[in-house]
């Protein structure tokens, strides 16, 4: 019986060891003293209990430890002092032994970056543009050529990640792979807002299965002022990713209210949340390998740094530009009051699509620095929404706010109507709040309180009609019993 015993505990002692050897070659050593892993700080000595120490603690250690005949398997570790992080973790040795026995934690080694790792992905996953858009469809109201533009970029852009990535591993993407860089496909989205900038590239990343970090450009500043570091929006993606390097590394990074990061006009100070922005934003838009922190917005000596590259992470930067309207006007009214053309001035005048004329020029006139622009080369412009867009926004998307609520009385077993008027009138109450199609809800939130509130004090309520004098306040919501 015993000896069966002492069987079975080798066999899962062996097994033990098969287990953390296959690991160890995914894990890369890191010095228990000063942290850094062997890419960093060299050669590692493996001491007794599987401590790694790098040359320089090593070093260090041996100064530090009067007498000069030393047995390095003797060497008892818990008399070291004044180091950091020799507070190890000295349990006692399975196999019963007098020697100090040491555990690392899996949580103090540093995983590998695979050398050889491919894209993850089949070229053949990723959804070619007509499928992304026709799924947008389904949650995006109206911005055609916005949806369209951006299912393109976006096929484009996991085509590139995907030949870039094999060609780092030696193997063509297919037969015809020449040596073509593709160059990255990052977007600027302008529009006015409410219109949906926010939520169509929420949908898109919902949609792709990629995590996304959605920062404003408002909050970041030049490293070193008050502010968000640069490298904040990076550390936001790695945290959506759950912290999973290679999987944040196919991301999606939206940076919302770029406008607001123009050029300042008449400024006699650094401009370190303008112009010095979008500066320190080119690096992360082109590509490059940036040092986050795990956890945390800033970094600290406490907090562990895993390295990003942003090379294969897309990068959506989103704008209102409110005042970009009239500077394609001016340009456009300019060039047609020259020659021939000159009777059509003023024809932009009522055009509500004005935006969508945009140019490079009119960007840079704004306050874009070339440079930016130039690593942002896809430009959509998402229109103003309509009254009919917003009747629609109300009750087709898949989520759709009417859908929301008449859900939620359903579970009440009371059955919510929209009178086709009532909905026009919410729309064009949006419409003069002039905030797109938040205003909806805040809007619905208000007159749906009391409907909400009053329905489940009565059980014999079957359905309650919205009507347009309800909202109006000339009326109340027609009410119908059960039965
Ligand atoms: P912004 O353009 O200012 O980023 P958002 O994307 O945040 O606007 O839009 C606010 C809300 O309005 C979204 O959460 C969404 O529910 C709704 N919305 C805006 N535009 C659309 C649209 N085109 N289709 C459907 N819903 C929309």
């Amino acid at each position: 019986m015993e000896e069966k015993d002492r069987e079975n505990e080798q066999k899962l002692q062996s097994e033990g060891e098969d287990r953390d050897n296959g690991d160890e070659q995914e894990y890369e050593k890191i010095c228990y003293i000063c942290r850094r892993p062997e890419s960093k700080a060299g050669n590692m000595i493996v001491m007794p209990g599987n401590m790694c120490l790098c040359h320089d603690c090593m070093q260090k250690a041996f100064d530090s430890v009067i007498g000069g005949n030393m047995d390095l398997s003797k060497l008892d570790f818990s008399q070291l002092s004044g180091m950091p992080f020799m507070n190890m973790n000295f349990v006692p040795s399975p196999k019963g032994e007098e020697e100090s026995y040491m555990q690392i934690p899996k949580s103090q080694k540093v995983k590998k970056k695979k050398a050889d790792a491919g894209p993850g992905f089949e070229l053949k996953d990723i959804p070619a543009p007509h499928v992304i858009k026709r799924r947008l469809d389904e949650y995006v109201i109206g911005q055609e050529r916005a949806k369209k533009v951006v299912s393109v970029a976006v096929y484009n852009h996991y085509k590139r990640v995907y030949a870039e990535s094999m060609k780092k591993v030696g193997k063509k993407a297919d037969d015809k792979a020449e040596d073509v860089t593709i160059e990255k496909s990052n977007i600027l989205m302008i529009g006015p807002t409410g219109s949906g900038k926010t939520y169509l590239v929420r949908t898109l990343a919902r949609l792709l299965d990629v995590p996304l970090a959605i920062a404003d450009a408002t909050s970041l500043t030049e490293a070193g002022y008050i502010g968000d570091d640069i490298e904040s929006v990076v550390s936001k993606l790695l945290a959506a990713a759950g912290n999973d390097v290679d999987r944040a590394e196919h991301g999606i990074i939206f940076i919302d209210e770029i406008d607001k990061i123009a050029k300042k006009r008449e400024t006699n100070t650094r401009d370190v949340s303008g112009e010095s922005v979008q500066q320190e934003l080119l690096k992360l838009l082109e590509g490059s390998r940036v040092e986050v922190p795990v956890g945390a917005n800033q970094k600290n000596a406490l907090t562990p740094l895993k390295t990003v590259n942003t090379d294969h992470i897309l990068f959506i930067c989103g704008g209102a530009f409110p005042d970009m309207e009239r500077i394609i006007r001016e340009r456009l009214n300019k060039a047609s009051s020259i020659g021939f053309g000159a009777e059509l001035k003023d024809k932009y005048q009522e055009d509500p699509n004005i935006l969508s004329h945009v140019t490079n020029k009119d960007l840079r006139e704004f306050g874009m620095i070339p440079e930016f622009l130039g690593r942002l080369p896809v430009t959509v412009t998402l229109e103003k929404l309509t009254k009919d867009l917003l009747v629609q926004i109300l009750k087709e998307p898949k989520n759709a706010i009417l859908k929301q609520y008449t859900r939620l009385l359903e579970m009440d077993e009371v059955k919510l109507i929209f009178e086709d008027e009532a909905l026009e009138w919410i729309a064009q109450e949006a419409l003069m709040r002039d905030t797109g199609a938040r205003a909806l809800r805040a809007i619905l939130e208000e007159y749906m309180l009391d409907i909400m509130y009053e329905i489940p004090k009565d059980p014999n309520i079957g359905s309650v009609v919205v009507t347009r004098p309800y909202l109006e306040k000339c009326g109340g919501p027609l009410i119908q019993m059960r039965g």
